[in-house]
């Protein structure tokens, strides 16, 4: 079955027994989550939530982007979150690539690139274009130090207040735990 067909059979399934039409705007249990848009993690089993309970901002790499710190102000600011988490995890894609590479591949092809043991290789033969470069893709070299460095960016923005702690985790596909980032505590804690 096509993949629109399979996502709207799925969705006719879900809406037929829907009983949380009554949930309140802001999120029941005050927290939000910031983690990787990775396709082996599922925030709402993993941290065991429910639709209405908090908030989950994902991208690539989970990364404290200048939009994820849009979405967290909105979340505190707006909808009351009083707590963050800040989750990586192990075998992330973000690790297999640097800004150049990235860059090089989309400026060689809009294909999607092939990964080898060597690592990423563009295998298309559509035009490239060069505006990747304009782009910082955020990539990761050290798991646990991104964090730290998310951490940190957070809890040193302007806008962020010293009131909320942001914990700091890599999740392991591995094993589905999550295990707290050493400095991370100290790093993410409310002063
Ligand atoms: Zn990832």
């Amino acid at each position: 079955m096509p993949v629109l067909d399979e996502v709207l059979a799925a969705n006719e399934r879900y809406a037929a027994s829907f009983e949380l039409g009554e949930l309140a705007l802001p999120p029941a249990r005050g927290f939000a989550i910031l983690t990787c848009m990775d396709a082996r993690l599922d925030p709402a089993k993993y941290a065991g939530l429910r639709e209405g309970d908090a908030h989950v901002i994902r991208n690539a790499g989970g990364r404290a982007s200048d939009d994820a710190i849009r979405s967290l102000v909105i979340s505190y600011k707006l909808l009351g979150t009083s707590e963050w988490f800040v989750i990586h995890h192990t075998d992330c894609g973000m690790e297999f690539f640097s800004n150049d590479t990235i860059s090089g591949l989309l400026a060689s092809s809009l294909d999607t690139a092939a990964l080898g043991p060597d690592g990423f290789y563009d295998v298309g033969d559509s035009p490239g274009s060069d505006a990747g470069a304009d782009i910082d893709w955020l990539t990761i070299s050290d798991q646990s130090q991104a964090v730290i460095h998310d951490i940190v960016r957070i809890r040193t923005h302007p806008l962020v207040p010293a009131r909320i702690p942001v914990h700091g985790f890599l999740y392991d596909v591995r094993t589905g735990r999550l295990v707290e980032v050493p400095g991370a505590a100290d790093a993410g804690r409310a002063r």
